[in-house]
């Protein structure tokens, strides 16, 4: 029960943003984010490639681009090995070298 908890806390969407952020400021996980970031920035739900950005939205992209769909910020979103693109672009990772292929 409390390692199911744990598991689902440790996943949720605001500590992989903290725990995003925290990697992007100590500089850590630069290639996977390098790698993600060529799928994103071409992306149509990214922030900056949307041209029909809401109010809370353009105030959001002042802080930077993020992703439309789940409304995560890019920067910090793809530094986290954790997360994933909620179109499944990519995420995938983990899951495939924890499965051998
Ligand atoms: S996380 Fe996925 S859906 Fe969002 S901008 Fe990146 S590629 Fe697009």
């Amino acid at each position: 029960m409390l390692g199911e908890w744990l598991k689902t806390f440790t996943s949720s969407k605001i500590v992989l943003i903290v725990k995003g952020n925290y990697y992007r400021f100590t500089g850590k996980n630069k290639q996977l984010y390098s790698k993600r970031y060529l799928i994103c920035k071409d992306c149509p739900l990214n922030s900056k490639n949307k041209k029909d950005l809401n109010f809370i939205q353009k105030l959001w992209a002042l802080f930077g681009q993020f992703c439309t769909d789940c409304g995560c910020p890019l920067k910090s979103k793809l530094t986290e090995p954790l997360s994933e693109c909620p179109q499944l672009h990519w995420g995938q990772e983990l899951k495939i070298k924890n499965n051998g292929n």
